[in-house]
């Protein structure tokens, strides 16, 4: 992977206190909680609650930062962070995760390789500094990448210098693929899009089965989440060594700094609305379809996929 040679100029005195800054704080290893499911399965909320925890801070989809950053020294497209800022330049923790990294390392944010799997030696080397940064100033030890991509899951849970624990959130495949359908199927592709999304749901799934196979992770069911959001917290927050607070149901009012995922990370009420539009937009022919399409993804998750009810 190459990396850019053009580092910001900065202060000495500058790079010395966040440098010293990541030593003092850094003293326990962070526990990534990485959030693996398919697309529109209700991540970014799930994120957005775990923000809202106080000893854990949420970064969303972690794979796009050094695009977010690019974008962001560029000033051609601004993607605002969810704090509010115009870019990741203008945003406080995400300007000071950048210094520290520079200070530490001589990489900053645009300079990471946070998504070129082929290169595992970088990799490896600059999500470890990376998480590391993002605890030292947030000063916290649990962090959610949202991130879903399986290629880095697979390789962050066989980094050493990690400790990840898998969080796999599953959704009824009848939701998820309406979902999808809607907003990632143009009408002319439709039969084709439609059996593309349900081969997807049983295909990421079973992955992601394998991939937390006989390690500690977490299962959670988005229709759970979203009916009974204070009982399916209080579970996952006692396998993660947590206890659930109150704030996390009120996740839309909490400071957050979540790159990517859905545009729900903007939102400013913490209401949460049942998702089942599939019951009207689906056909009895596509619901048929999908039950009997996804039942090689149910086995051997029959009892981990959740009712449609
Ligand atoms: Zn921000």
């Amino acid at each position: 992977m190459m990396r850019s040679s053009t580092a910001r100029p900065r202060s000495a005195d500058a790079a010395r206190a966040a440098s010293a800054e990541l030593q003092t704080t850094n003293e326990r290893k962070p526990k990534i909680l990485f959030v693996a499911s398919t697309s529109h399965s209700g991540s970014t909320l799930l994120d957005l609650m775990l923000n809202a925890h106080p000893e854990i801070v949420s970064v969303g989809e972690l794979k796009q930062i050094r695009r977010y950053a690019r974008l962001a020294r560029k000033l051609q497209r601004t993607p605002r962070c969810t704090c509010g800022a115009p870019n990741l330049k203008e945003c406080p923790f995400w300007k000071r995760v950048d210094d520290m990294l520079t200070a530490r390392t001589g990489h900053g944010l645009a300079d990471l390789n946070v998504e070129d799997y082929g290169d595992t030696e970088t990799f490896n080397a600059d999500n470890a500094k990376l998480y590391d940064a993002i605890s030292a100033v947030s000063r916290k030890t649990y962090i959610v990448d949202s991130s879903k991509h399986l290629n880095r899951l697979e390789l962050l849970v066989d980094n050493p210098a990690l400790d990840v624990f898998p969080i796999f959130l599953l959704r009824n495949p009848k939701g998820q693929i309406c979902s999808a359908l809607r907003k990632t199927v143009k009408p002319e592709e439709n039969a084709y899009g439609f059996m593309r999304l349900i081969v997807s749901y049983v295909w990421t799934n079973w992955r992601i089965r394998r991939l937390t196979a006989g390690r500690p992770h977490a299962v959670l069911h988005y229709e759970q989440l979203i009916a009974n959001p204070v009982a399916t917290l209080t579970s996952l927050m006692q396998t993660l060594g947590l206890t659930f607070h109150p704030g996390q149901l009120d996740w839309a009012s909490q400071e957050r700094h979540n790159i990517g995922g859905n545009r729900m990370r903007f939102e400013t009420s913490s209401e949460l609305k049942p998702n089942d539009q599939w019951r009207r937009e689906l056909t009895p022919r596509q619901k048929l379809v999908i039950d009997l399409g996804t039942l090689p993804g149910r086995y051997p998750m029959i009892r981990l996929i959740p009712p449609a009810n």
